[in-house]
Parts: structure tokens; C-alpha cells; sequence
């Protein structure tokens, strides 16, 4: 089949070469110069609203999905009836907007950190007062990877938050004194089968993720995550893979949010699973029967950003994958994925790795 990608980045290249392996041929809209996954298929280089080029690339394609979060759902819709869109543009619509996303988590019963939605200078007042310090400032739309967001700490801070994230629509929570933060990714096929992939447990720093371990043992909360996971896709009517982040405290999971996309957190299923994230969205969007998200042992992922150390080229430990993006600081480059025997040896590896790559993640 011929699968249209809406960005080429390296979610987009790590589903272009699962598509090839699977047969298909995949076509990529992106807005930037060879981009990673120009490897992999032609690029229609146009902006993610570009109407013409979206409908270009959606009468080249059998079927379209996206990898990038951003993408304006209306001109998705505009081109909704020339291809079929998964995940459907409704759950996109919904993962864009943490305001719509927390009452579709209220909505499905799903815990969450107590919020309020922020207009003014007084709404954050009075949200300081009913839920507490610190507060985290987040814009409703476009914050990703901890931007967009401003964690307040002292009542003095209201205006410096307001002045550096408003005057657009924000909301506040409750900032969580977490355990860890988890995330679970699952696929749902056209036909509504349902797979998940076991828990995974993820490290962020400055907001971004930094290291991934699966399976982790969170005793009852991993069939409570299943259960969230299942309620989500369910209710969406979902076609694709779905990744739900959460925080674990004193025993409870509290939902961040969902991503509509295959996820940084599912990387370490391409070497550590029976079938990778990006294999299982693709057999789903394209009404294939799932493959088995089994795993081959304790897997760990330690992202690559702002520069691939030489140790990393040179270490014998794990899978290197280099997304061939130049380097730039925060920016995810690459990862090392390690699949062991144990998890006590699959933590000792990443200290391993973690020692090299933390000290010059980052120029
Ligand atoms: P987000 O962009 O919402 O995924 O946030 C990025 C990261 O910031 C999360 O993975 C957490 O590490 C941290 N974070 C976000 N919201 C909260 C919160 N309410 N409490 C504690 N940490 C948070």
C-alpha cells in the first residue's frame, strides 16, 4: 500500500523503515530540508496547513497518519474525503487542547491532577488558593517537551507567569511530588482489536524524556493503566498506536496526557518486542490483524540529545539509532536501545551508557 506521513522527523522515518519491511511505500509532507525521513520516501516539502500539498499527497496515498502533533486538524478534515485518516482527526483535535484533554479524562472517570483553566491574572490567583503551590502554568496549545510550561512556586511569580506564557488560554495543576512517571502505549486496529505493550517507566529532565525501562513492576497499577488505556482508545474510536503518560504517587497513577502518535517511550519496542510500536500502527491503519507485543527481555532507552557522543558510536552496549538530524542542544539525535536478561543488568547498562551520554548530551 502506498501510506502517506504527514512529518518526516524520526518518528517518521522509524515508521518509513517498518513500512518497507512490511511492503508498503510511504510518501512524507514536512516543511523542512531533508528532514530524517528522506531515507525512506519521497518529501512533499510544504508547511503542515498547506492545503494543496496535503491534498497532493493525500490522492498519491491508500491511507494517512501523522507523527507530529501539531498539524492543523482543520486542513486534516479538508482533505477527509479524498483518504482515510488515522488516528481520526477527532483524537487529535482533542490531544492539542490539554484543556479538552483533562475533561475527556474527567470524562472517562481517568484520575488526573486536580486543574483549573487560567484567563487572567485573578484565575491564577484563585487557583493558587484552592489547589496550592507549586502550581504548573501550562498554554493550552503547542507546549511540548516541558515548553509552554512555567512552574510556579510562590505567589510573587503570578505576573511573571502570566507575562511569559498568556495572554492566550492556559490551564493550572497541581504540580505532582511523584514516585516516577509511566507510560502505557496500546494499538487499536479498524476491526477495534486492542494490543498493549507492558508499562514502561520514563525519566524526563528539563521536561524531556531522557531514559525508558520496560517492563518496570507497578504491581496493581499496570492492569488500572491497561484499563485507562483501553477506556481511551475505545472511546475515541481510535485507529493506531496511542501512548498515555502518567505520574505514579504514593501507589495512585494521576494522567498527563495522551499522545494521538507513535511515542519516544515505545522506541525500545523495535529491538526489545515481538512487533514494534511502528509495525503495530501500521498493521492497524491499514486493517491488518496486530502483531504480538510480547517482549524479548528487560529493555532500557536512553535518548541521544544536543550532540551523539563519540563513546556512543564506539560502545558495544545495545542498538544505536542515529536519526542523521544535526546537532543542536535539546535536540533528540538518536537513542541506544539495550534489551537484557534481567532488569538488574539492564539498569546496570544504562548507568553504563547514562555516564557518557548525560556528560555531553548537551554542548
Ligand atoms: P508535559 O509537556 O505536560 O508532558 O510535561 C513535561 C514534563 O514536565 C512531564 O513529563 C513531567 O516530568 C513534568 N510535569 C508536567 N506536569 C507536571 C505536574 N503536574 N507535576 C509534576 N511534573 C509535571
Amino acid at each position: 500500500m502506498r501510506i502517506g506521513i504527514i512529518g518526516a522527523g524520526q518518528l517518521g522515518q522509524m515508521l518509513g523503515f517498518a513500512a518497507k519491511k512490511l511492503g508498503h511505500d510511504c510518501f512524507f509532507l514536512d516543511p523542512s530540508t531533508n528532514p530524517p525521513a528522506a531515507v525512506v520516501g519521497p518529501v512533499i516539502q510544504a508547511s503542515f496547513d498547506d492545503r494543496v500539498a496535503l491534498a497532493i499527497l493525500a490522492e498519491k496515498c491508500d491511507v494517512l497518519t501523522y507523527e507530529f502533533e501539531n498539524v492543523p486538524v482543520e486542513a486534516l478534515l479538508d482533505i477527509a474525503d479524498l483518504v482515510a485518516i488515522y488516528p481520526p482527526p477527532d483524537a487529535l483535535r482533542l490531544a492539542q487542547d490539554r484543556l479538552e484533554e483533562k475533561r475527556l479524562f474527567d470524562r472517562l472517570d481517568i484520575p488526573k491532577p486536580p486543574y483549573r483553566v487560567i484567563d487572567s491574572t485573578a484565575d491564577l490567583e484563585d487557583a493558587l488558593e484552592s489547589i496550592g503551590l507549586p502550581l504548573v502554568v501550562k498554554t493550552r496549545r503547542f507546549g511540548y517537551d516541558g515548553k509552554g510550561q512555567f512552574i510556579l512556586r510562590h505567589i510573587d511569580q503570578i505576573e511573571q507567569a502570566w507575562s511569559q506564557l498568556g495572554p492566550g488560554g492556559l490551564i493550572a495543576e497541581q504540580w505532582v511530588d511523584f514516585d516516577h512517571e509511566v507510560s502505557i502505549i496500546g494499538a487499536r486496529n479498524l476491526s477495534g482489536d486492542i494490543a498493549n505493550y507492558c508499562l514502561t517507566r520514563n525519566e524526563h529532565s528539563d521536561g524531556i524524556l531522557r531514559i525508558s525501562r520496560s517492563p518496570v513492576d507497578e504491581g496493581p497499577l499496570t492492569e488500572q493503566a491497561k484499563c485507562y488505556l483501553q477506556d481511551l482508545l475505545e472511546h475515541l474510536d481510535y485507529v493506531g498506536v496511542l501512548a498515555l503518560e502518567m505520574f505514579v504517587s504514593g501507589g495512585t497513577l494521576y494522567a498527563n496526557e495522551f499522545a494521538p502518535r507513535v511515542h519516544n517511550s515505545g522506541h525500545w519496542t523495535i529491538e526489545g518486542a515481538e512487533t514494534s510500536q511502528f509495525t503495530n500502527h501500521l498493521l492497524a491503519i491499514t486493517d491488518q490483524e496486530l502483531g504480538s507485543t510480547g517482549i524479548k527481555g528487560h529493555s532500557g532507552m536512553i535518548n541521544l540529545i544536543g550532540q551523539i557522543p563519540d563513546a556512543a558510536r564506539s560502545t558495544s552496549l545495545g542498538y544505536l539509532h542515529d536519526y542523521g538530524k544535526a546537532p543542536r542542544p535539546d535536540r533528540k539525535l538518536g537513542h541506544i536501545t539495550v534489551v537484557a536478561s534481567s532488569a538488574t543488568e539492564r539498569d546496570r547498562w544504562i548507568e553504563e551508557l547514562r555516564a557518557f551520554v548525560t556528560d555531553s548530551s548537551t554542548p
